[in-house]
């Protein structure tokens, strides 16, 4: 298998853009070595331009739940592009966006369409924090939103303490508005609330993470967000970036039965174009401009291409639903990747939701940061690139889930258990 394509590409690249890439999780910082350079892509597979073919378990890091290039969403695109590909004024394609949104995810009654997971997140904390005139955030170690300066930040030395900036142009001003506490600690957040409560504006979560790896919240620690945000008056903010339209149609919130304040969306909602959304109560979002005060713009919000893709991929989730096949294709590779290890005699844990998950190369339960941060990293990377000299792309960090789509076929699900095999026995 040549990469030496691949190698010229990314090495030219290198004098172009700050590390040759304009995301870091496609920079391969943790397993080392040189990304892959990507000419195309069809249904399950990515083709590198060295000709090489991958069984693709990101997804672009989410988005692709239906496979690349699904005939409806490619359809819509183009049709689109037919028409103009930006107005900045309103078109009916945003109404039915919206529509589709509002009738899928339970908390949404109005939304505001944006261009990136990370503007919803972003948006979505002014938000809150305009609705209650209150400055602090809470947010859970190991989870992420998007590049949001306020989120950008570690938790302080002890626990509930305010935190600290996670990246150097972070101000200390910045961060001491925010509040870092453990995922699925119940104890943790009522203390919390005890001591701030007054003082928060909003509570913001992954409510299945995925990005320190597939992570599972316990129903005890949803429902107790619920409740100590509904009597603070905090807003309850789920960010369903990575999980809305994924783990069920209607997101995490379905799936588990909690109904937050608002909801940020992104990732699946534009179907491979750059889309986020940030949606919730009337009541609440009815404080954006020019409704109410709290401002947030786009010149290409709701952009006609975008949203057409966005509206063909939901309409294709809702019309022909693949979660029931999502779930048996997920149940099968976690099957697979568990038993292939556990014979390998490799200490791991499976976890998964639907057609996320993460094979974790940690004995113990994985529930927050604390424990997903001593896996094993080295053998992860090993087996990362064990999986992709057998043709397997999976996300190159053990802190990531992967994704299964509804293009993925039972041979290919096989092909990649047994590459798994092969890989993890020699591994032991
Ligand atoms: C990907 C992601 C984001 C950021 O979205 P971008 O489109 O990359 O800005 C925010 N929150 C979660 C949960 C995500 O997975």
């Amino acid at each position: 298998m040549s990469r030496e394509k691949s190698h010229e590409i990314f090495t030219r690249a290198q004098q172009l853009m700050p590390g040759g890439v304009n995301s870091p999780a496609r920079a391969f910082g943790a397993v080392g070595g040189e990304p892959l350079v990507f000419a195309n892509a069809q249904g399950a597979y990515l083709y590198d331009v060295d000709g090489n073919r991958y069984i693709d378990y990101i997804g672009s890091w989410g988005p692709m739940i239906l496979g690349h290039r699904h005939p409806k969403v490619d359809e819509a695109i183009r049709d689109a592009v037919g028409r103009g590909t930006s107005f900045g004024a309103p078109t009916e394609a945003e109404n039915k966006l919206a529509e589709l949104i509002i009738e899928a995810v339970p908390s949404v009654e109005k939304v505001r369409l944006v261009n990136s997971g990370t503007e919803a997140t972003m948006s979505a904390i002014r938000l809150a924090r305009g609705y209650t005139g209150r400055d602090i955030i809470v947010k859970f170690a190991g989870n992420y939103h998007g590049h949001v300066d306020s989120l950008l930040v570690a938790a302080g030395s002890a626990a509930a303490t305010l935190a600290v900036p996670d990246s150097p142009g972070v101000t200390a001003g910045t961060s001491a508005d925010t509040l870092v506490l453990k995922y699925n600690d119940v104890g943790g957040v009522k203390a919390a609330f005890d001591e701030h409560g007054s003082r928060i504006a909003g509570v913001i979560l992954e409510p299945v993470v995925g990005n320190m790896g597939c992570v599972i919240p316990t129903q005890e620690f949803l429902q107790t967000l619920r409740a100590v945000t509904q009597q603070s008056g905090a807003v309850l903010i789920f960010d369903e970036v990575m999980t809305g339209f994924r783990v069920a149609f209607g997101g995490a919130q379905s799936l588990f039965g909690v109904t937050p304040d608002l909801t940020t969306l992104g990732k699946i909602v534009g179907g491979g174009m750059p889309i986020g959304a940030y949606g919730g109560k009337a009541e609440i979002m009815d404080n954006i401009l020019p409704a109410g005060k709290v401002f947030q713009a786009g010149t290409l919000s709701g952009n006609p291409v975008a949203t057409a893709s966005g509206i063909a991929t939901l309409k294709a989730l809702r019309d022909d639903s693949p979660y029931e096949r999502l779930e048996e294709l997920g149940a099968r590779l976690a099957a697979g990747l568990d038993s292939a290890a556990g014979d390998a005699g490799i200490p791991h844990t499976l976890t998964r939701v639907g057609s996320m998950m993460t094979l974790f190369f940690n004995p113990d339960p994985v529930t927050d940061w604390d424990v997903a941060a001593k896996c094993d990293k080295e053998r992860f990377a090993k087996y990362f690139w064990g999986l992709i000299d057998s043709g397997v792309y999976m996300p190159c960090s053990q802190y990531e889930a992967l994704f299964v789509s509804a293009a993925h076929s039972e041979e290919d699900i096989d092909a990649t258990i047994d590459a798994a095999r092969e890989v993890l026995g020699g591994l032991a």
